[in-house]
């Protein structure tokens, strides 16, 4: 078949003259490889040139030893080479474009969970400021600069619980964020500030002199006594701050922080804006907790931890009703510790729970070895502290051990403080239930020492009620005296028993019989004694009970 192109290999009657007229030089080998291709009946090709450079195919058909000779010019399969080449880049840039984006895309992704990560770690939601854990990264690079001194300051509101109740949480987050606005502004370079948990704040001051650290939190106390709600009502706040100033001893932050917190506790809620240093005084404090830390685990395995019985009377015929057991820490060189030196500590480490259930088993046990020895023992209310409620295995567990003493449970009793019942009611409610269903009394401790006790009545179904001391210390007082009579009917009304605690003198005494308290429990009648004297007690009530009442005082 013949080409139009002009240049065209053609007209020709012998392929090799051809090929040697076209061009005897260049041609001179293609044409001798040609005639050896054709003559051993094998295909192939030839380059040879034609004006223009060219190949020539040879391949044998199978029909009588015919071979088909096709020619097309080196530009044509350039062309042709160069597209299926060209398109193959394309394909190959196409694809790595593709993968790149895909990576691109990858890395944006992780980027944003990534900042997504750090938004939640580094970013305060309420304010909008640095967290507490951007807080300690920031702080560690401040704190080489030794230009300064350096301070790291804890901070708190008084009562910001009662805040939220009253103006809402909405009010509450306003109220943190015009605080952390108005220490940001009062910031210096190189200083920072984070808000954490609740009502918490964080700072770091740098300064020259102590006078210079304490003119500045006052300034700042000053500027925040007042804060002005939606409603336009004034609020005085009540901030405490615990100062920790950096002095070498530990280079750790979230350490200083803790000095910090620490030194703020000791001030927690004394009313009026305050501050604490940490100091020597908290430092030995800690030591002091430290060391008592780490002799708990052992004075409890050893029987260290002891009851003492305190006895409870009824008002009418002052008759022996029932005790409360209370713990007393004998250390082994016989000294008696008092709990206010180690059950707050025992709440916060969480100790408390093993203590507590160490002293009801304790005193089921006790009551079992009265029965066995012939006594009539009466009822005895074992402390339980609100922590306990956070563990969900307690009631069982109590009721375990009830069980394990084959003590019935109308000789056992439980006091719970009134603070533990308004921090979770329906899990208050819960443990009561579990209680009453196996026969085990429930009494509210330290009633009226909470802001919402009326709440409490309403919604929990407890037993028996306690007045707290500080209701019994103002008898004399006429509206006090009010109060108690109208708390004490109250009761009554909703089938509740109450107990007066602490009461000491016979004017209290008086006062409260004739206000119809059911149950008296003071050093009026008895202190706390020890199981021994409290055993005796219970012999000379039941068996010698013809004068009770007469020398119970005192
Ligand atoms: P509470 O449960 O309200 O116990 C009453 C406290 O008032 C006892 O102090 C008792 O000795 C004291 N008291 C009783 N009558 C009078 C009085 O007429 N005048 C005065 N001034 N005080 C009186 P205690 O034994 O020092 O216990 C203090 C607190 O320690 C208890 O208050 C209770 O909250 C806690 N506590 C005691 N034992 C335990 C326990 O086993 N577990 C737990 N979780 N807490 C306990
Ligand atoms: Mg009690
Ligand atoms: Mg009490």
């Amino acid at each position: 078949m013949d080409s139009q192109h002009t240049e065209s290999f053609k007209n020709f009657r012998n392929v090799y003259a051809a090929l040697l007229t076209a061009d005897p030089v260049n041609n001179k080998d293609s044409a001798e490889k040609l005639w050896q291709m054709i003559n051993s009946k094998k295909g192939g090709y030839i380059e040879f040139y034609n004006g223009s450079q060219k190949y020539m195919y040879c391949s044998p058909i199978g029909v009588n030893n015919w071979m088909l000779l096709t020619v097309t010019p080196a530009s044509v399969i350039e062309d042709k080479t160069n597209m299926v080449l060209n398109k193959t880049y394309l394909l190959g840039i196409l694809l790595i474009a593709i993968f790149l984006l895909f990576i691109w895309h990858i890395m944006r992704i992780h980027t944003r969970n990534q900042k997504e990560l750090m938004d939640i770690a580094y970013v305060d939601e309420v304010t909008g400021g640095h967290s507490f854990a951007k807080f300690f990264k920031e702080a560690e690079l401040l704190l080489p600069e030794t230009d300064k001194k350096t301070a790291i300051i804890s901070m708190d509101i008084d009562g910001f619980k009662y805040f939220n109740d009253m103006f809402g949480y909405g009010e509450g987050n306003d109220l943190l964020r015009y605080i952390w606005q108005e220490v940001k502004a009062s910031l210096n370079e190189g200083e920072i500030l984070a808000h954490g948990v609740a009502d918490t704040f964080i700072f770091l001051l740098r300064f020259d002199t102590r006078e210079e650290l304490l003119w500045r939190i006052n300034d700042l106390c000053l500027h925040l006594n007042n804060y002005i709600t939606k409603s336009g009502q004034v609020y005085k706040l009540s901030l405490s701050m615990g100062i920790y100033e950096v002095d070498g001893e530990t280079d750790d932050i979230v350490s200083m922080a803790d000095r910090a917190y620490i030194a703020r506790q000791t001030i927690k809620n004394k009313g009026d804006t305050a501050w604490a240093f940490y100091d020597g005084a908290v430092r030995d404090k800690l030591l002091h907790e430290k060391e008592i830390e780490s002799q708990m685990e052992k004075a409890l395995a050893e029987g260290e931890f002891i009851a003492y019985y305190q006895p409870k009377y009824s008002t009418k015929e002052q008759k022996l009703i029932g005790a409360e057991a209370l713990v007393r820490w004998r250390r082994s060189n016989g000294i008696i510790v008092p709990p206010y030196q180690f059950v707050p500590l025992f709440e916060r480490n969480g100790f408390i729970n093993k203590v507590d259930r160490y002293m009801f088993e304790l005193v089921c046990r006790q009551q079992m070895r009265w029965l066995k020895q012939g006594l009539i023992p009466v009822p005895i209310s074992v402390n339980m502290s609100r922590m306990c409620l956070y563990d969900p295995h307690i009631v069982d567990e109590y009721i375990g051990v009830l069980n394990g003493s084959g003590l019935s449970a109308a000789y056992i009793k439980l006091e719970l403080t009134e603070s533990a019942f308004f921090e979770n009611i329906s899990i208050m409610n819960n443990v009561i239930e579990a209680l009453h269903k196996v026969g085990i009394k429930v009494l509210m401790d330290d009633f009226g020492t909470g802001y919402s006790s009326m709440m409490m009545l309403k919604n929990v179904a407890i037993d028996v009620l306690k007045l707290d001391k500080s209701f019994v210390d103002d008898i004399g007082d006429d509206r006090s005296e009010k109060i108690i009579s109208n708390i004490i009917y109250l009761a009554h009304s909703l089938q509740i028993e109450v107990t007066a605690e602490g009461v000491e003198t016979a004017a209290q005494f008086e006062f409260l019989k004739s206000v119809g308290c059911d149950y008296i429990q003071g050093y009026y009648f008895g202190k706390p004694q020890l199981a021994e004297d409290f055993a005796a007690l219970l012999q000379k009530e039941f068996y010698d009970g013809s004068d009770a009442g007469a020398d119970k005082k005192g």
